[in-house]
């Protein structure tokens, strides 16, 4: 079937969610995705930071493979082997004692909001609010649309979750007096991605971490964007210097096979049976996948490739500043954001693609370009990047 014939039933049937650029990928290896007519695309998306070790990596694919051949499903009310030595080993390199796995990072976060509510209730009193922040993003679930701070979906869906609260990033003041004697965690992204790539102050985060350790609330580090190398250290809470109560994982985890998870301290493992779960926690294909990504990520050392790599991209977005207004070069590690006059990010991105470029335009930041590559990516691809960059804002702008 050509791609005419594909995009025909694609319109027909599917339930339209998205606007999609109209070419069907096939195929795809390292930095390169192909599409049915054989285009060759540069990937600086990663299917939004997801494909941690570029498209199809070798590991991956024997893992799933060797995994496929013994043990696909078992149930969530057996141990399997996959399960019991991935927790083992995601543990270890995290330092953390306990971690629950799932499928999605929206299901990683409810689970961190239900456990701090079971906190709340044995702890504090039956506190259960949740500060959040404002722009932030925590996934597409109702409780985690009302968890989330994007302007847009304010009146979306209504009656949104009660239970959740927002104030402004690096705002100290506003979150102190929100954390009142119902609020039972705060919640945030270090670097919050899908809202255009700001960092939290080093100071504002000392300050939370030691208001809600005087406090007694718990701090959810929503690192699903951030986590696993994709900012330079294995966590960002690392650049920080502190560790979260609870930490969430997810996208580059699986390096594209569905995967989150939820780790936090052996003191709050708290849950009753039956109170937390889900059919494919532990799912072996999952727990084979995830073990594989996350062992060749500490393995080959790419939080410092990633580290490298992204000061390079910074350097390199340097020098197109100089023949263009590109501003507000930001970022830490290989998750990169820039500012373009007059909302104009939209526009570069489909130029960029029209040039096999695929870049981002964050949805709630229109000035903004987000570049979140493969971790494994090298200076050539940067270098190529650049080039194609160049050509995308000269078509925008000129
Ligand atoms: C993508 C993302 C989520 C949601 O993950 P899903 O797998 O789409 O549910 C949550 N938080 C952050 C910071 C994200 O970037």
């Amino acid at each position: 079937m050509n791609t005419e014939a594909l995009l025909k039933l694609a319109d027909d049937h599917m339930l339209h969610v998205a606007n999609r650029e109209r070419v069907v990928m096939a195929r795809g290896r390292g930095m390169y995705l192909y599409d049915t007519d054989g285009r060759k695309y540069l990937d600086f998306v990663a299917g939004w930071a997801v494909n941690a070790l570029g498209h199809s990596p070798k590991c991956l694919r024997k893992a799933l493979d060797r995994q496929a051949a013994e043990l696909v499903n078992a149930s969530p009310g057996f141990y399997n082997r996959a399960h019991i030595e991935f927790a083992d080993y995601l543990c270890r390199v995290s330092g953390y004692g306990r971690v629950f796995f799932c499928s999605t990072g929206a299901e990683a976060n409810e689970g961190a909001v239900k456990l701090a509510r079971k906190y709340g209730s044995i702890a504090r009193n039956g506190a259960s609010r949740v500060i959040c922040i404002t722009n932030s993003f925590h996934g597409r679930t109702l409780a985690m649309m009302s968890a989330t701070g994007k302007a847009a979906w304010q009146t979306l869906f209504e009656p949104k979750c009660g239970g959740f609260s927002h104030v402004p990033l690096n705002d100290f003041e506003a979150l102190e007096r929100a954390a009142g004697d119902d609020v039972c965690a705060v919640m945030m992204e270090l670097v919050q991605g899908e809202g255009g790539v700001y960092a939290a102050d080093e100071e504002y985060i000392r300050k939370v971490v030691s208001l809600c350790r005087e406090r007694n609330i718990l701090f959810i580090d929503d690192e699903i964007q951030t986590g696993l190398g994709r900012t330079g250290a294995l966590f960002c809470c690392e650049h920080y210097g502190f560790r979260p109560d609870i930490m969430t994982l997810g996208k580059g985890i699986g390096g594209g096979f569905p995967l989150a998870a939820m780790l936090t301290h052996d003191s709050l493992n708290i849950f009753a049976p039956g109170e937390q779960g889900g059919t494919y926690t532990g799912q072996p294909l999952a727990m084979a996948a995830g073990h594989a990504v996350v062992k060749e990520i500490v393995e080959s050392n790419l939080t410092q490739n990633a580290r490298e790599i992204g000061e390079y991209t910074k350097e390199v977005l340097g020098v197109l500043a100089a023949d263009w207004p590109i501003t507000d070069i930001r970022g830490m590690g290989l998750l990169t954001g820039f500012d373009l006059p007059e909302e104009q990010g939209a526009r570069v991105v489909k130029e960029a693609f029209v040039r096999n470029l695929l870049i981002n335009c964050p949805p709630s930041s229109p000035r903004s370009v987000r570049l979140i590559p493969p971790l494994t990516v090298k200076r050539k691809h940067v270098d190529m990047m650049a080039e194609r960059l160049d050509r995308a804002i000269r078509a925008v702008l000129r």
